[in-house]
């Protein structure tokens, strides 16, 4: 094993969970590997392929993938090769022929093909030695990528029962884990489960004021380092690829509504640092694999844990100090349910809107991200991490009664018909055409709140419908409402604890605890 390692691949020593996964390997046991991307997965079926008598198949779903890791591992001097749909029918035969003659050790293939009768008939006959499935989180509808091609996978062990398989994600929470072994009729495998903990990443949740100026500053901070920016929707990127061209910054927009040439060439152009800067949709990442991203920004709330833990992931590949920067706004929390609730099938409703509550919950906690992150993956953590917005700066609480009540008052004397931003104007005596036209200049609120900024209230405001004493009526404009629990606050009953808002992001990366 060492000598291969050594004289094939040119390392000097195995990674953590490495060697035990390959000596189980080796010993033909079925194997269940959970270890974060860029862990060093890929050796636990490369390197068993050189040692074993027949063949090994990587499924993978990535085709771009396929042919990069195919292209590296020719370049060692390895026997791979692939077998998908971009190749032509002559190639095709040209792989069967080479299979036939033993010439090929490491073949990858897509699901799809893998399943068809005649491939596995011939793979019967060249003599499998492994099956590796890599991303095998796309086999469970609990996982966040389920994949239908994936589900038949389930008969490779019918048809191969003795040829051992070792299943390979990134992400998987423990119910996704236990539906992975099921599926894929793993024979009491060996599980070997890696820290998600990546150290070097530094988790920050902002307050989404004014997103463009905030990131600008962020960018400004960053010194022309690689970084990504995700959006929620192609729409976004576009705008916000234009508007940061706009501002002197090296962009590129990437989505699934580009041609594949123009991502080619965008992923190319990052890659070679000729562009500084990718504003993405989700689609954008999968086998990127550029060490030295030194942030990734999420403009907007990603819709599951596992989502935002791969995103982050890809920054900080190389183990230098990187960042993880999240813009939220909690009004978008609402509005996401609310549209995950029209999906027509009603059984998905509810895992979505789980994972979802699981997002949210991270972006509004008050305790170490890191922690949060870890405990989800079922990866217990006691210990505050050192290297986050939380930790690094505790949120600060205030007496914040008097404030509330101006804020409750003010939202009563609007009848309870008007938005956040109405509510701020009255509040900090705007002389807007609408507030005088209204006649709210007469209000006895209006301007209470002057010595505040609008992005202050803002936040007060926010925390208000967090603890319950408002809501934002979606129905009608998103107009603020009074709830039962302001009451008590405003008759001065009870008194209210808020966080200090933090208006500004970190301009510059302080030198955190690595
Ligand atoms: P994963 O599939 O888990 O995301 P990869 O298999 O692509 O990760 O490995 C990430 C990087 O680590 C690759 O460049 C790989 O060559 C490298 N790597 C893997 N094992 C070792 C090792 N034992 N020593 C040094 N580098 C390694
Ligand atoms: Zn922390």
């Amino acid at each position: 094993m060492h000598q291969t390692l050594k004289q094939t691949f040119g390392y000097s020593e195995f990674r953590f969970g490495q060697v035990e996964i390959i000596e189980q390997v080796l010993a033909g046991r079925d194997s269940f590997v959970l270890m974060p991307t860029g862990g060093g997965k890929s050796m636990c079926y490369q390197l068993p392929a050189l040692l074993l008598p027949g063949l090994t198949v990587v499924v993978s779903p990535l085709m771009s993938l396929m042919k990069d890791q195919v292209d590296g591992l020719q370049a060692m001097g390895i026997a791979a090769d692939f077998v998908n749909s971009s190749l032509t029918r002559d190639q095709v035969l040209d792989v069967f022929r080479r299979l036939r003659d033993g010439q090929i050790k490491l073949l990858y293939v897509a699901p799809e093909r893998l399943l068809q009768e005649q491939f596995l008939q011939r793979l019967g006959d060249v003599g499998v030695s492994l099956f590796a499935i890599d991303e095998a989180h796309c086999v469970s509808q609990w996982g966040h990528d389920f994949r239908p091609d994936y589900i038949a996978l389930s008969r490779l062990k019918q048809q191969f029962p003795q040829v051992p398989l070792l299943a390979l994600t990134a992400t998987a929470d423990p119910a996704t884990q236990q539906d992975i072994r099921q599926q894929l009729g793993l024979y009491q495998p060996f599980i070997s489960i890696s820290s998600f903990d990546r150290p070097n990443i530094r988790y920050t949740v902002l307050e989404k004021f004014r997103p463009l100026e905030q990131l600008v500053t962020l960018l400004k901070s960053q010194e022309n380092q690689s970084g990504i920016v995700y959006c929620s929707s192609r729409k976004k990127v576009d705008e916000l690829a234009e508007q940061l061209k706009g501002k002197g910054f090296a962009v590129g927009a990437y989505h699934a509504g580009l041609s594949n040439e123009q991502r080619a060439l965008v992923q190319d152009q990052f890659k070679r640092d000729q562009l500084q800067l990718i504003v993405a949709t989700v689609a954008f990442g999968m086998g990127v694999n550029k060490p030295n991203i030194r942030f990734v920004v999420h403009f907007d709330l990603p819709r599951t844990i596992e989502a935002y833990y791969q995103e982050t992931g890809r920054a900080g590949r190389d183990g230098v100090a990187a960042e993880a920067i999240m813009l939220f706004d909690p009004a978008d929390t609402a509005r996401t349910r609310k549209w995950i609730e029209t999906d027509e099938n009603q059984s998905r409703i509810e895992v979505t809107l789980q994972r979802f509550n699981a997002m949210a919950a991270f972006a509004e906690a008050q305790t170490c991200r890191r922690q949060v992150l870890l405990n989800y993956f079922g990866e217990a953590s006691q210990q505050a991490c050192g290297n986050c917005d939380i930790c690094l700066d505790p949120p600060q609480r205030f007496d914040g009664t008097e404030l509330a009540q101006k804020a409750l008052s003010c939202v009563w004397r609007v009848g309870q018909s008007f938005g956040m931003h109405h509510v701020i104007d009255v509040l900090r005596g705007s002389q807007g055409q609408k507030i005088t036209e209204l006649g709210h200049d007469k209000l006895s609120t209006y301007g209470i709140g002057k010595d505040k900024s609008h992005d202050y209230w803002l936040s007060v405001l926010r925390q208000l419908i967090h603890y319950g004493l408002l809501q934002q009526d979606i129905t009608r404009h998103s107009v603020l409402q009074l709830l039962p629990a302001a009451r008590p606050v405003l008759k001065g009953e009870t008194s209210l604890q808020l966080a200090i808002p933090r208006l500004n992001a970190p301009t510059s990366p302080k030198a955190g605890k690595v």
